[in-house]
């Protein structure tokens, strides 16, 4: 049995409980409970604000944990981060209002900043050999400026349009973040197996995301070429038809590249093109 814990509520719930599905691990989506057991994995679910969770794996009252870096970062309690999820993905990054010029990391000097990340602040500022006064706030960091609570503010940044909406502008990205796995450091045993049974899966889930499974019938003497446009896991698969000439090709694109690489396909002669879903890819 393992124990992971996840954010409760929030934008990093149902991602997080996606990507256990995705690798198998069925779990009961009762909200009022604080502790369920998946059915379909050795594995229980604890749910946690987000803020608790790096504190929560490092003393092992749960074994693993998925939770923005972000958090793992400024809570600097000792966890392993043991791999990137690639969802939740955002920035920590200093704002000052719009029309300042910035001069570089010395415009803080003497200067105050709201935020809820004052380690990862004082860190930056640390290395950056600035003094700047840091006000810790725990939340609407984005509104201190224009209250007067402070003169600049680091927070988390997305697509950038709080900032905008509150008249800031963007200077310096600090921490860049997505979702992580972390563990216990020294997990042993029976939850090190366990652990690597759900990397391995959840590898294959993430790997699968955004990709498409691609099939469709072509000159047999188009297929040099259609290996350059489409370079697969090793090379695509290729199989004879029953017409002699023909081939059947199967492989699998990026959707980003999709039709880039139906548009070149077609112009080789590729015919009765199929898409279909990818589910998971297993290297
Ligand atoms: P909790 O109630 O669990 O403490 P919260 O309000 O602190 O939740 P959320 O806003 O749900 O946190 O964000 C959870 C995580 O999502 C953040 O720590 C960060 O890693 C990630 N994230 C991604 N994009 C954003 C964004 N635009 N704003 C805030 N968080 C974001
Ligand atoms: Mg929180």
């Amino acid at each position: 049995m393992i124990r992971i814990a996840i954010q409760a509520k929030g934008r990093l719930n149902e991602q997080s409980l996606d990507l256990l599905r995705e690798a198998g691990v069925q779990v009961d989506e009762n909200r009022r409970k604080f502790l369920t057991r998946s059915t379909s994995f050795p594995l229980e679910v604890l749910y946690l604000r987000d803020d608790d969770i790096p504190q929560a794996v490092s003393m092992g009252a749960a074994d693993l944990g998925i939770v923005g870096y972000n958090e793992v970062a400024e809570k600097g309690f000792a966890v392993d981060t043991v791999q990137q999820l690639g969802f939740g993905a955002c920035r920590i990054s200093l704002a000052i209002p719009k029309g300042e010029s910035y001069t570089g990391p010395s415009y803080f000097a003497g200067r105050r900043v709201a935020t809820s990340y004052p380690r990862i602040l004082r860190e930056f500022f640390a290395r950056e050999g600035v003094e700047a006064e840091i006000h810790e706030i725990a939340g609407s960091v984005e509104i201190a400026p224009a209250v007067g609570m402070a003169e600049a503010i680091f927070d988390i940044v997305s697509s950038g349009g709080t900032l905008v909406s509150n008249g800031l502008q963007e200077v310096e990205q600090v921490l860049h973040s997505e979702a992580v796995l972390i563990a216990t450091p020294g997990l042993g045993g029976e939850k090190v197996a366990l652990l690597e049974q759900l990397k391995f899966r959840f590898g294959a889930a993430l790997d699968s995301r955004g990709m498409k499974y691609l099939l469709m019938n072509l000159p047999a003497e188009s297929v040099d070429r259609a290996i350059e446009i489409l370079p697969a896991m090793r090379s695509p698969t290729v199989m004879p038809l029953a017409q002699t000439g023909w081939c059947s090709l199967h492989s699998v694109v990026r959707e980003q590249e999709l039709w880039a690489k139906i548009e070149a396909l077609k112009a080789i002669g590729a015919e009765g093109i199929l898409v279909l879903a990818l589910e998971k890819i297993i290297k």
